[in-house]
């Protein structure tokens, strides 16, 4: 049927005139006027905005804390540091992530050890996971890998059984549930990302939320150089003006400016999450019949925020392979992308000395995986024109 339409990659016309990109943010008046408003107070950084950002992220999630930071890498290096991460450690982690979880691990000297998926809902494997904990395991750093929660709870008794602290990377899933809890609520510490792809955004930004004191302190002090004016903690004699420094921090500080865009953007976040999963129930419904694409699984104790809506290719029903298909779709200007490259893949990891084949699972899927274009500033003719694209070229393709 559609077959006699011309893909754009041999000159036919592309469903879309202008590119979709696969991800965006949706910053709108509100959002410029908080800004603004901080642009002509006192503050630009270690002001009122922070703490009133961090209040209203630990409340949406339910902790007693969260600490702000530059970037949601900055925040899981210091998630890292506070779990007290060191060299000789070992850290389990995910090979299906961005590069930047696995090296929060490595800015602590230690040593990422990647535990392969489950091949249906592509999150860490729990069962994996304990074949690989030994003497030197020191933690855990699940993946809510498109939004889609980890197991929770079997991740949870495994650390608790063994002594291990679990750092949760929810860079995709603010907003998300498992067993009714909110992710951010249940791992010992969880990072999110407010980069401008992510569920709200600061333009660059992360925060970590925890209920333990310990690490709320810890993550205060890595944040800003290691310095403490705290006069319970000083050694010395307190001068107005004295202050030590007790740990090698970083200047890894959020400013004003982009706490109060964050706290503008969380008021929508109700909003861009039933938009997210409006979309992806659109999809999902639309491409139930293409039997060559197999679609995202979520399990019924969880609610997924969304980030991502990842297809899986059948190339067994397919007549050429992934990067044909992808590159025929970025022609009809369609912005797919690839979530992810698994970590130990890059040259860097390779260099270290990790080899391929480590993650049968990861490592099958990433050949077969496409990330469509979902973000909540989408309107239903750009959704229309992803689904018309799919079918297009994937009907094409179809043996
Ligand atoms: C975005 C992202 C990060 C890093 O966040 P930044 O704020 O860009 O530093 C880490 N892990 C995952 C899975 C991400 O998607």
């Amino acid at each position: 049927m559609a077959k006699s339409e011309k893909l754009a990659i041999y000159g036919g016309k592309p469903v879309r005139d202008m590119y979709l990109p696969y991800g965006s943010q949706w910053v709108d008046e509100s959002d410029i006027q908080a800004v603004i408003h901080v642009l002509k107070g006192d503050w630009l950084t270690t002001g009122p905005h922070i703490t009133a950002f961090e209040r209203e992220i630990a409340d949406y999630v339910g902790t007693n804390y969260a600490v702000a930071f530059s970037n949601g890498t900055a925040a899981l290096h210091a998630a890292c540091f506070a779990a007290g991460i060191t060299s000789g450690d070992e850290v389990l982690t995910t090979p299906m992530t961005f590069a930047a979880t696995a090296n929060s691990i490595l800015y602590c000297g230690a040593k990422p050890v990647f535990v392969d998926i489950d091949p249906e809902s592509y999150l860490i494997s729990p069962e994996q996971l304990t074949t690989k904990i030994n003497h030197k395991t020191k933690a855990i750093i699940p993946v809510d890998y498109t939004g889609n929660p980890v197991d929770y709870q079997e991740i949870m008794r495994i650390a608790k059984e063994n002594g291990l602290v679990v750092i949760a990377d929810a860079a995709h899933a603010l907003g998300a549930t498992y067993h009714g809890d909110k992710v951010g609520s249940i791992a010992d510490m969880t990072m999110f990302s407010f980069h401008p792809v992510k569920h709200i955004t600061t333009g660059e930004g992360g925060i970590i939320t925890t209920n333990d004191k310990f690490y709320y302190k810890k993550l205060i002090l890595f944040r800003s150089h290691g310095i403490t004016r705290d006069q319970h903690l000083l050694t010395s004699h307190n001068e107005p003006w004295y202050y030590e420094m007790h740990e090698l921090g970083y200047n890894y500080r959020m400013t004003d400016i982009q706490a109060a865009l964050g706290i503008s953007q969380l008021a929508k976040l109700e909003d861009y999450l039933l938009k997210r999963k409006a979309i992806a129930t659109t999809y999902t419904e639309a491409f139930q019949t293409l039997d060559p694409i197999i679609l995202p699984k979520i399990h019924d104790d969880r609610e997924s925020s969304w980030h991502l809506y990842v297809i899986r290719l059948d190339l067994s029903k397919l007549r050429d392979n992934r990067p044909a298909i992808f590159k025929a779709l970025i022609e009809e200007n369609i912005g797919v992308n690839v979530h992810y490259i698994p970590v130990y893949f890059h040259p860097y990891y390779q260099k270290l000395g990790y080899q391929k084949g480590l993650c049968p699972h990861a490592e099958a899927i990433y050949k077969t995986i496409i990330t469509l274009p979902l973000f909540p500033k989408m309107n239903p003719s750009d959704v229309e024109d992803v689904i018309s694209a799919v079918k297009k070229v994937i009907s094409y393709y179809e043996v």
